[in-house]
């Protein structure tokens, strides 16, 4: 099949575009750079069946494909943060720009979307019914509310004009390729151990993430891409839970540093509590992740102890 992933030079698109390419498809990668590397796909330029479009999905596009993986758009809170304008029309006119393309070309369509339309959750461990919990003018709104607007399109998409859709809500994952001066925790925080620097833990590092390894994540976006009848959402993540300041000593010992945590102000709108319910991903795609935290972070520190030596 010939396949789009936007947003295939970031962390997640790469790693797909890896995959996708071993199975054999024709790979069309589109990025606009914003923070995605050419680094993070330069390995696959040879290959007769990928190519790259540096393209902003903003602005309309005319291709021909099969499948559509929708992720362009920044995923740290810093860099969608940096210009929250640009974030919410990369979600809303970027995501009608990608729905206008699978109609014509009827492609299957997967939006990843996030963890993050449940905003601060009032149901814990969350599950796909929960409408969640958004601030609509805080400054995480131009993500999360961007995030359920598209989820919006995918599914009117869905029901006026039969696109075929899927919609994957993804909690936090993390894994090698993320940059280290991403903003996301994992990476500020195994950067900071290995730099001897201060742990920065944002209030007290009372409130809970579950991380998923992203060999998983993207085993789970695959399933679901190749699903029938079953338009999600779908919550893909890891169950397993952790205060940050419980990650914050975890990686202080994984790479035996001597950093010393220091507590910084809670950005407004952090999330208190997050963590998947993943019976339906289990039920209808057989899915559950299979890397452990302590094997994931492992892989982790080797990539950012060798990006740290370049
Ligand atoms: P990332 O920032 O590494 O990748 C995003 C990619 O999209 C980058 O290559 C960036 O240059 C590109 N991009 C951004 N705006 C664009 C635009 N207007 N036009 C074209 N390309 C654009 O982030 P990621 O972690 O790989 O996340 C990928 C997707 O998964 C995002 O949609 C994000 O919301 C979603 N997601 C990720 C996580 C996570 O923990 N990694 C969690 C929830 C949801
Ligand atoms: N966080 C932190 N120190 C950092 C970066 C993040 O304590 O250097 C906290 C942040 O306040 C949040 C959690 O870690 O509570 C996860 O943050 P991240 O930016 O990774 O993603 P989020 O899940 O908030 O989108």
């Amino acid at each position: 099949m010939r396949i789009l992933v936007t947003g295939g030079a970031g962390f997640l698109g790469s790693h797909l575009c890896e995959r996708l390419l071993r199975e054999g498809h024709e790979v069309v990668c589109l990025d606009n750079f914003f923070t995605g590397r050419r680094k993070n796909i330069h390995a696959y330029f040879a290959d007769l069946n990928f190519e790259l479009i540096r393209h902003d999905v903003v602005e309309p596009l005319l291709l021909e494909v099969d499948r559509i993986y929708h992720l362009a758009c920044p995923a740290s809170p810093v860099h969608y943060q940096y210009n929250p304008v640009k974030t919410i029309k990369t979600n809303v006119l970027g995501t009608h720009n990608m729905l206008g393309l699978a109609k014509r070309t009827r492609a299957r369509f997967l939006l990843a979307s996030t963890s993050e339309v449940y905003g601060d959750p009032k149901v814990h461990p969350q599950t796909e019914d929960y409408w969640g919990s958004v601030n609509p003018i805080g400054i995480r709104s131009c993500y999360d509310e961007g995030k359920r607007v598209a989820e919006t399109f995918a599914m009117d998409y869905h029901r006026q004009s039969r696109v075929d859709i899927r919609i994957v809500r993804i909690f936090n994952t993390y894994g090698p390729r993320m940059l280290p001066d991403d903003g996301r925790v994992v990476s500020n925080f195994i950067v900071q151990a290995l730099k001897g620097e201060d742990i920065t833990v944002y209030g007290d590092g009372s409130q809970t993430r579950s991380f998923c390894y992203v060999d998983d994540l993207i085993d789970g976006l695959v399933r679901m891409m190749a699903s029938e009848n079953f338009t999600g959402p779908v919550n893909l993540g890891n169950p397993e839970e952790f205060t940050i300041l419980e990650l914050a000593k975890k990686i202080i010992a994984m790479t035996g540093s001597r950093s010393k945590i220091v507590f910084k102000a809670l950005p407004s709108d952090d999330p208190t509590q997050r963590q998947p319910d993943i019976g339906l991903a289990k039920q209808k795609l057989g899915w559950q992740p299979k890397v452990t935290v302590d094997e994931g972070f492992n892989t982790t520190i080797d990539y950012f102890r060798k990006e740290l030596a370049r």
